[in-house]
């Protein structure tokens, strides 16, 4: 089938580059000149495992390209998906500037019947505005007919390829038949394989994407304040989670106590919920404590450093992690950068490494930070180290060598990678979340 992607970001490149790769012919379209340039090279702006591979072989085999033009894009696809960005605002609500200004433009470029796909997190009731945009844009004598369709995303940056290739489910919402034969012809590779596809109203829909990344963030907040609570009365998180979790109604995903969650996803849809909820008056009271609770989470290790060191003026502090989580680059909205602001604050010194996220860090961070590219390298004469992404590189560290370069014997995971005895035999204070501090043996 042919298809076009607007927008290559996290959800737009793994869209198109996986689309292409079970058979359709995709043109992925783009308003930033330097990523389209980039990706009809073969070359991914962004990390994400087996991205690249996917990308060059369907370049080769001439099932994917990428355009800066609008008008090409809406001219290739029978199915046209909405990938671009809906940056939180101010208010707490959802922008959907981009979305609208796309719209447009697929509006003014119509030329046939397309299945509009809206995969961006859009507020709610969002696919009948796109549905309005476009016809306000559409040249008036052409009234062209379109539908517009509601399909969330779900995948995780780190695991997108994957996620994306075996969804655990398909959500459509949308009251055309014609649109939804069209993307369950689309999609039938995965239906093939088990994946379930449900068809709702598109209010439901959206509702949908919102609600379950809620969920997931609700289960973060809730693990890490029972691991605060362990920590307090003498418990070990690790047990309390791995007796919560093999009852089949709790199960064992999103609860790991750590550092609060992060990234593009979790803090702007549960503040976009909350805005939701509060402009129809029926709040999300379990949301705000949700929200509350994570912006807690994060300071907690600058919390147990200030309880260490009397004072965290130049203090040299060793970061490992700046990505919100392992096999990405992203590092929107990461634990890692809102503490190392708090820490630059108190006068500490930085020195940070992370696997494939430092060039990030640096735009968002700037030069306040010491960028180091070697694990063991950034822990020279540090008073202490923390570690924030839970990176396999670091849970396989050298403690031995942790112990030699570190000017004080202090780890601080944020991440709980290790056992709470880890650090003893090394003459290391390990301090984690929801667990004991065990005294080394000096
Ligand atoms: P992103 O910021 O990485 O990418 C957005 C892209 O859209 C950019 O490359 C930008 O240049 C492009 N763009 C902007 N305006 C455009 C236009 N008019 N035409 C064509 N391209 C345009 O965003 P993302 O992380 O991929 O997220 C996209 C959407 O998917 C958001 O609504 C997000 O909430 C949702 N989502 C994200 C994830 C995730 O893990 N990142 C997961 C599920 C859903």
């Amino acid at each position: 089938m042919k298809v076009s992607v607007f927008g290559t970001g996290y959800v737009g490149l793994v869209t198109a580059a996986c689309l292409a790769e079970i058979g359709n012919d995709v043109l992925g379209m783009d308003i930033d000149q330097k990523k389209v340039e980039s990706l009809n090279q073969g070359v991914t702006p962004i990390y994400e495992k087996g991205l690249e591979e996917i990308l060059v072989k369907n370049l080769k085999e001439k099932r994917l390209k990428f355009t800066l033009s609008h008008a090409e894009a809406v001219q290739h696809g029978e199915v046209l998906f909405i990938t671009v960005g809906t940056p939180q605002k101010e208010s707490g609500a959802a922008d959907i500037k981009y979305v609208e200004a796309l719209a447009l433009k697929i509006g003014q470029n119509l030329d046939s019947y397309k299945v509009v796909v809206n995969k961006s997190t859009v507020p709610i009731g969002a696919s009948v505005w796109v549905k309005n945009w476009i016809e306000k844009a559409e040249k008036k004598s052409a009234s062209i007919p379109f539908d517009v369709v509601s399909n969330p995303e779900f995948l995780q940056e780190g695991t997108a390829v994957k996620n994306f290739l075996e969804p655990d489910r398909i959500i459509l919402g949308t009251d055309s038949k014609k649109a939804e034969q069209i993307l369950k012809e689309l999609y039938s590779p995965f239906v093939q394989k088990g994946c379930p596809l449900l068809v709702m109203d598109s209010v439901s829909s959206e509702i949908t994407k919102y609600a379950s990344n809620s969920f997931l963030a609700t289960k973060i907040s809730f693990i890490n304040e029972i691991a605060n609570y362990c920590e307090r009365v003498g418990g070990n998180i690790d047990f309390v989670k791995k007796g919560m979790s093999l009852d089949k109604r709790i199960g064992e995903h999103f609860l790991n106590a750590g550092v609060g969650y992060g990234g593009s996803c979790f803090p702007k849809d549960v503040e976009a919920m909350i805005h939701f909820g509060q402009s129809e008056n029926t709040p999300f009271q379990i949301l705000t404590a949700v929200r509350s609770v994570n912006a807690k989470q994060k300071k907690i290790l600058l919390q147990k450093l200030k309880h260490q060191f009397s004072s965290l003026q130049s203090l040299k502090i060793a970061i490992w992690g700046l990505a919100f989580k392992p096999f990405t680059d992203d590092v929107r909205e990461a634990p890692a950068l809102e503490l190392i602001q708090s820490l630059k604050k108190e006068g500490a010194k930085i020195f940070a490494h992370d696997p494939v996220a430092l060039k990030n860090a640096k735009i968002m961070l700037g030069e306040a930070v010491h960028y180091v590219e070697d694990q063991y390298a950034v822990l020279k004469n540090a008073d202490a180290l923390l570690i924030l992404t839970e990176w396999p590189e670091y849970g396989q560290a050298d403690f031995k060598k942790i112990k030699k370069n570190l000017n004080q014997p202090h780890v601080f995971d944020g991440r709980n990678l290790f056992p709470p005895s880890v650090g003893k035999d090394f003459g290391l204070y390990y301090h984690s979340i929801g667990r004991q501090t065990e005294k080394p043996n000096l």
